[in-house]
């Protein structure tokens, strides 16, 4: 009941300032995983990988792999699938 109503005011202020793209951003980044074994980046709660749910939330530098049939770096970090990969996790 009482989380109701702090949601309620809440939603009240986000209506009043414009604060809100802000607040998105960081529910954004609160969403996104990265899985400890493929070190995918990814949104949600399983890898869709290798359907780990080994995860972490932290992380330090990424690589976007677009072509990982070319990418000598994908070869290298031993990634078959295209995406975005933490070089460090947390
Ligand atoms: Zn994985």
């Amino acid at each position: 009941m009482k989380e109701s109503i702090k949601n309620q005011r809440r939603k009240k202020s986000e209506n009043w300032n414009n604060f809100n793209f802000g607040r998105k951003l960081e529910v954004f980044d609160k969403m996104r995983k990265i899985c400890k074994k493929c070190k995918l980046i990814f949104k949600g709660t399983e890898c869709p990988i290798c359907h780990s749910t080994n995860l972490a939330d932290g992380f330090r530098g990424k690589i976007i792999i677009i072509d990982p049939e070319n990418s000598e770096l994908a070869k290298k970090l031993n990634i078959k699938q295209k995406g975005e990969y933490a070089i460090k996790i947390k």
